[in-house]
């Protein structure tokens, strides 16, 4: 692992990774993929306020890298910015491990394959491990988060009602679904106060992890679709709604089964939202309550067509070329 040179960042820095819980769950669920995880167990205790748990099967942190990983601008995924025109990973900046540790108290435990067992790292504010011992997980890495925004009793007001706490949970159990998704072959599991919110088992293709995320109802009334264009070089793929189908089954009253992929990555793009629903809208029920179809799109591009710097959770990107 390396950090990256002032110039770099420079270019890549964002001042705000973390600002809510969902940005921790999906910076630690980013990084277990990183890491080729098949497995990831995300748990939560008060809402993930107390604790958040993500654990996953991946190829571990090496002991010499560990007194670094929650440094700042340390980084195993690129070197320089240059590396953002080829960039295969969803994590780049080295920022959240250690905005996380600014915020809350944080463990880490790994091992990897050639490690004899695992260890149990305890770091502090800035990152930096302050005690180790040895542990018994398997390979992978698990990092706990306890007492998230301790420090910042205004970030941690926001959610003092009961409903922005509930929604809370719904934005991470979409996100899940969105990695779900776009990564068949991954095991999730998603455990808030010792309840199963959700969870999705290994599958073989895009079908079928659409399939577990919307079931089989809202499949049946699904058709697959696929364009590939040359120039510029973009292949579109996925699912939408038939043109005859039920709008009271495959439409919802807000977008929680619309999900949108730029190279694997879930965006927020809400050209395209807005047009998938013209167009359903247009087209066929009247049902006004139920304006957001479930959609499926995975935008394929050079990964140098693309901008997914815009935005520190990196949730929209920068198409270079639109006219496609
Ligand atoms: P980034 O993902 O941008 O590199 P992070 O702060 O999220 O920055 O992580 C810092 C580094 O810690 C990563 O580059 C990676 O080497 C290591 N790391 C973090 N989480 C894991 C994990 N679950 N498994 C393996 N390595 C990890
Ligand atoms: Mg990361």
């Amino acid at each position: 692992m390396k950090q990256l040179a002032a110039e770099t960042i420079r270019l890549v820095s964002s001042s705000q990774v973390i600002t809510s819980v969902v940005s921790v769950v999906k910076e630690l669920l980013e990084n277990s993929l990183d890491a080729n995880a098949t497995n990831v167990d995300v748990k939560l205790e008060n809402y993930g306020f107390d604790k958040i748990e993500i654990r996953d099967n991946g190829d571990g942190i090496k002991a010499a890298d560990v007194p670094v990983a929650a440094v700042k601008h340390y980084t195993s995924k690129i070197s320089s910015s240059e590396d953002l025109e080829k960039l295969a990973t969803y994590g780049f900046r080295g920022e959240a491990l250690g905005s996380i540790c600014s915020m809350s108290e944080v463990l880490i435990t790994t091992k990897t394959a050639s490690d004899d067992f695992s260890t149990q790292y305890l770091l502090d504010r800035s990152g930096h491990v302050t005690s180790q011992k040895p542990s018994h997980l398997g390979q992978g890495t698990t990092v706990t988060v306890l007492k998230l925004f301790k420090n910042l009793p205004v970030r941690k007001q926001f959610y003092s009602t009961d409903k922005k706490r509930k929604e809370e949970i719904k934005k991470i159990q979409k996100l899940l679904m969105a990695y779900g998704i776009i990564k068949p072959e991954l095991r999730i599991t998603f455990t808030h106060n010792k309840t199963i919110m959700w969870q999705k088992t290994r599958v073989s293709d895009h079908k079928m992890a659409f399939m577990a995320v919307v079931g089989t109802a809202v499949m049946s009334g699904m058709v697959p679709f696929q364009h590939h264009s040359e120039d510029p070089e973009v292949f579109l793929s996925g699912f939408l709604p038939k043109p005859s189908s039920d709008g009271c089954l495959t439409s919802h009253s807000s977008a929680e089964r619309s999900f949108i992929f730029v190279n694997n990555r879930p965006v927020h793009q809400k050209e395209i939202l807005k047009l998938v629903q013209q167009y359903y809208n247009l087209k066929s029920h009247k049902d006004s309550n139920r304006s957001h179809p479930a959609f499926f799109i995975n935008i394929a591009v050079p990964p140098s067509a693309v901008d997914v710097n815009l935005t520190p959770d990196k949730s929209q990107v920068f198409l270079h070329n639109k006219s496609f």
